[in-house]
């Protein structure tokens, strides 16, 4: 063993959660030592989500770590939902207010990282073989080999498990005390992302017979596009030129409309799960992010939740550590789960509206078109997408 380490929060994670909480916490003068699996470079370079909603955005302006989303996040006030080969534009600024912002998740990371890497702190990358222990415990303790093959124990009064879905949190929780929903959706993504610039300056959300198509982008010179696929699909029958035809089927439109094609920078497929546990906390262990939920990325809420998590979790910890007093901790589960299911419902209704089920017959196909055409044709309906898709208030 290396040594014996003590802290007041140990954060498992460095991904948009843990990375957050981290800067919450310094805020209030609350020390933590962030765990993460994966290096720096690795975590920096991993394409994900790209949709920040507007509380998503202010949370990170209050805190003084906008500054690069400010000046190089593209500001979106509205998405076309492409159905019946015509675009049919969902004014988001029109109908709340607000607006979204893409900006990379990668970018995001960046920025958090540098952040808090430059105030000091440090952030412990390639840490191997996590342990959650005692954590039903007021001194839970966590231990790791870092990347020297050196040791470690920290001793802690709370345990944030911002680890993702595959993370160690979780699982450390005992089964008895803890219930898991699950519910895998019939397709999955492939995602897309390639350097050409954006065919539109705006998302389209395109429903179409042969399966969804979204076009998106992650700056003004790549584009990030997915097609909807079976849930076993794998890569091997996907060359470049396929997707492309492919994507040119499923996004054509009466009127002037092209795909900008170009090299392919990266590939994958992800399934479509929505996942719930409950409740969110276990002793001084408390879960935030996707070690909690899983949406679908339709409705672009994973990233966001990740982020309204842990802006509960600070002042919680804070009460709970510097004061004595836990009624925020105890209340932290069930605030965060209200969000929680509003964007697993939102998700569902984006995805069940533009996907096409395998089990799809004429019937559905036709409630499927009345569901778009109605959201798109009354203000009521277009406002309630909206205000779901721009982020409902984090208070
Ligand atoms: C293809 C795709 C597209 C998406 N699009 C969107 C979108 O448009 N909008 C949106 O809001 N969301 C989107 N999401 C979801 C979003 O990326 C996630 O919800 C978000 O990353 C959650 O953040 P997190 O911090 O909870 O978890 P993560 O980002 O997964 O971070 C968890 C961290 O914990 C680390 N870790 C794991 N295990 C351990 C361990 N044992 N010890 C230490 N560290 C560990 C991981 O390496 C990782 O760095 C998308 C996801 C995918 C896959």
């Amino acid at each position: 063993m290396t040594g014996v380490e003590r802290t007041q929060v140990a954060i498992i994670g460095a991904g948009p959660a843990g990375l957050l909480l981290a800067h919450l916490l310094a805020a209030d003068g609350i020390d933590a030592v962030v765990l993460e699996a994966r290096s720096r470079a690795y975590v920096e370079q991993r394409v994900r989500a790209g949709v920040c909603e507007h509380p998503t955005v202010e949370l990170l302006r209050s805190l003084g770590l906008a500054d690069r989303l400010d000046r190089e996040g593209l500001p979106h006030e509205g998405l076309s939902l492409r159905f019946d080969r015509a675009d049919h534009r969902i004014d988001l600024h029109a109908l709340t207010g607000k607006t979204i912002t893409v900006y990379g998740q990668q970018e995001l990371v960046k920025d958090l990282i540098a952040a808090r890497l430059a105030t000091g702190a440090g952030i412990e990358f390639e840490a191997a073989d996590v342990a959650l222990h005692d954590l039903a415990t007021d001194s839970p303790r966590v231990t790791w080999t870092d990347v020297d093959g050196g040791r470690h124990e920290l001793r802690c009064d709370a345990v944030a498990g911002c680890d993702g879905f595959h993370g160690v949190s979780r699982p450390s929780i005992p089964s008895d005390a803890i219930t898991l929903h699950n519910h895998d959706y019939p397709f999955a993504w492939l995602g897309v992302l390639a350097k050409t610039p954006p065919s539109s300056h705006e998302l389209i959300y395109a429903r179409h017979a042969r399966g969804f198509a979204l076009h998106s982008m992650r700056s003004p010179e790549v584009t990030r596009l997915y097609l909807q696929v079976p849930p076993d699909e794998t890569l091997d029958g996907w060359s470049d030129a396929r997707i492309w035809d492919e994507l040119a089927t499923r996004l054509e439109v009466d009127g002037p409309f092209t795909l900008r094609e170009g090299p392919v920078l990266e590939k994958g497929i992800s399934p479509m799960r929505g996942f719930v546990a409950e409740p969110m906390r276990y002793g001084r262990l408390f879960l935030a992010g996707d070690a909690a939920h899983i949406v679908p990325p339709t409705g672009a809420k994973g990233m966001n939740l990740a982020m309204a998590d842990v802006y509960r979790l600070a002042p919680a910890l804070v009460a709970l550590l510097r004061q004595g007093r836990a009624e925020l901790a105890d209340g932290y589960s069930e605030r965060c789960l209200r969000r929680v299911w509003r964007a697993e419902h939102f998700s569902y209704f984006m995805t069940t509206m533009l996907h096409r089920a395998p089990d799809v017959d004429p019937f559905l196909d036709q409630l499927q078109l009345s569901q778009l055409r109605y959201v798109t044709g009354s203000t009521a309906a277009a406002t309630g997408l909206a205000e779901n898709y721009v982020g409902l208030p984090l208070d």
